[in-house]
Parts: structure tokens; sequence; C-alpha cells
């Protein structure tokens, strides 16, 4: 294989607007502040990643400017005096970084890209994906009125997506779960809490499992383990984590505890594809199913989710979505599109395989740092 030789690190702050507000248990965002990052060799090739930290630390600890501050301060540098060879010895020579995976992640991920492409391959095939399609959920934010929740799941079946995951809060679960059902029959359906209640909860909880869900994600605290395997013994509905699992050890302990029956990979949460490729791999030893979470990434980040989804252990559909159900104009062109059957194509040319539009991209940027 050909020895990476990375020459340059660009950076870039963008925002978009988004198409619809989009709220869940950690509050209300209208649009989207991205960090982007190009990885370049000294051929001048170049890989693309997307960090997926957002503007607050409501979701975990980090944020699109303490991203850009580790990234500058300590992993670009980093990565400099280690002068890796492969994307694959980015994990280790970034582990003396504690956290901050979001970080990490964005700069792994586009030096996956611009691995994948000087082999010339896509990188579903790099990194030993199995599918060439992946299967395409859809994440609603919470609503100010059942009537609202019910027309945006009415809209997301008709557009095709194979099931719908709602988000809830105390105060807006059960009955939610009710009316969607009462509408709309035995659709495939899940609902994430965003870690929102606590073990006291529990009973309530269990009123959902007639509704025979496919899964609650999170429903405790975003970094409980234990408290998830007691709620499990008392309810039916598989409890899926998702903000608890920052590292393939949290997860292979959470898997020890049953605490959870499935698990929802998002790379940025713990550090990037190597790390999702053995969390997915430790899931399949375990007979545990995965999916792909999503962060309303832009079509970069997107894409490298639909190539990391088409990995075998990644058997329910995820919440990766069509461009235009978030953005009017997604950074890439053509946007990612859902096919009638709520599938998406992985994309065949090499790396992530998308072709980004440097004007939009110009466009959208607020801060700009070459390293
Ligand atoms: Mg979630």
């Amino acid at each position: 294989m050909e020895k990476l030789q990375l020459e340059r690190v660009e950076l870039r702050e963008i925002e978009l607007p988004l198409k619809a507000p989009f709220e869940t248990s950690f509050g209300r965002i209208t649009r989207r502040r991205i960090l982007l990052v190009k990885v370049l060799d000294k051929a001048g090739m170049s890989g693309y990643g997307e960090c997926v930290a957002g503007e607050n630390p409501f979701y975990n600890h980090e944020t699109i400017d303490t991203a850009w501050l580790m990234t500058t301060k300590y992993i670009v540098p980093r990565l400099d005096a280690v002068r890796i060879e492969q994307a694959a010895q980015v994990r280790d020579a970034l582990a003396p970084i504690r956290e901050n995976r979001m970080a990490k992640g964005g700069v792994e991920a586009a030096i996956w890209d611009l691995e994948a492409k000087l082999a010339e391959q896509p990188l579903w095939r790099y990194i030993g994906g199995t599918r060439t399609e992946i299967a395409c959920g859809v994440s609603i934010g919470l609503k100010d009125s059942t009537e609202a929740l019910l027309e945006s799941v009415g809209r997301e079946i008709d557009s095709g997506y194979q099931r719908i995951k709602i988000k809830i809060k105390p105060g807006w679960d059960i009955d939610a779960v009710e009316r969607v059902r009462a509408t709309f029959g035995n659709i495939p359906l899940q609902v994430d809490a965003n870690a929102a209640y606590t073990l006291e909860d529990a009973a309530m909880l269990a009123r959902l499992d007639p509704h025979d869900l496919l899964l609650i994600e999170q429903p405790l605290d975003y970094d409980d383990v234990m408290d998830h395997a007691v709620l499990q013994e008392r309810i039916r509905t598989p409890v899926c984590l998702d903000e608890s699992i920052h590292t393939v050890r949290i997860a292979r302990d959470a898997i020890a505890a049953k605490a959870c029956k499935i698990i929802n990979i998002k790379p940025g949460r713990v550090g990037g594809h190597q790390a999702s490729i053995e969390l997915h791999d430790l899931c399949a030893a375990h007979g545990i199913p995965v999916w792909h979470g999503g962060m309303l990434e832009s079509g970069i980040g997107r894409a490298h989710n639909i190539h990391l989804a088409s990995l075998p252990n990644f058997t329910l559909p995820g919440d990766i979505a069509a461009s235009k159900r978030y953005y009017e104009r997604d950074l890439i062109d053509p946007p990612i599109d859902i096919a009638g059957d709520g599938t998406i194509e992985v994309p065949k040319a090499p790396g992530i395989g998308v072709n980004i539009v440097k004007d939009r991209v110009e466009k959208a940027t607020l801060r700009h740092l070459s390293l």
C-alpha cells in the first residue's frame, strides 16, 4: 500500500441554515455550524472529513469551538510529529490526547477519504463494507403539537423512509407514541430520549412495551451503563445505547452488563472510523445489531456515514436521510437522495465518492485556517 505523506490540513468552519428547526431534549436549532477538515498530501491529493461537534456542549462535552482548538493546537501538531503513514494509525497516534473524539474523528475521516482515493477504491470497499445500498430511517424532532408530529410522520413515510424515529422527553412520550400508532398502524417505529429520564421513570417507560417499538434509545443519563441494565430488566422494549457508548471498552462493559440489546454507532462519538469498525465487530461477535446514527451532517459527513453503514452488522435502518431533508443546498452535488424503497446507494467513486461544490463551501465559510 502506498504510504500517506500528509502535507497540509485545512480547517473551515461553515454554517448551513436548516430547512426547518430541529428540536431534541437538548434544545432547538435553526442552523448548523460545522467544522470541515481537508487534508492534502505532497502530490496535492485531498481528503475531506467533517467534525460533528455541536454549537453547544449538550450532546457531549465537545463544541465546534473546542474542536477547532483541539485540532489546531494538539491534533494536527501531533500528526505532524508522529508522521503517520496509514489512516489506521491515526487513532493510536492521537491516543495521548484524552477524549475530544469528535475533533479526532473529523481529522481521521479526512485521512480515510484520502487513503481510499490513493488506493483508487470507494471507502466502503476499502474498509470491508458489503452493501451497495443502505436502508434509511428518519429522525423526527420534538414538535409543538401532536398534529405537527403526525403530519411530519406522514410526510416521511410518503418519502419512503423505512422506519420512523421520534424524539421523546418527559411529557412528550406515551401519548405521542400512542397517537402515531393509532394513525399509522404497525410501521417500524422507535423512540430517542437523549438521556431525558431516570430509573424512577421505569414504570412509565414500561407503558411503551405494548407499542412494539424497535427500540428505545438512550433513555437514561448520557454516561450511564448500570441503570440501563436495571431498566432493561423492567421493560420489554429493547434498550439501545447512543450517548453512553464513548468507547469500544464501554460497549464491551454495557454488553456484559446487559444494559442494551442494540447499539447506535456514530463515528464522531467514538473517535472515528477505526473505533467504529471495532465497535461494529464487537457487537457482531455478541449478536448485538447496530445502526448508524446521525448528527445533522452536511453531505460530506453524510457520505462518510453511508460508507461506514455498508458494514455487514448494520442490520437496522440508520438515521441517514437525504440531504434535502435538512438543507436547501448541500455542499455536494448531486446531493444524497433516497430511492423509492427507502435506500441510499453507496457511492462507487474512490474515497467518499461525492462531488464537493467548492463555491458553496466558500460561501458558507465563517473562518478558515491552513496548517
Ligand atoms: Mg440518539
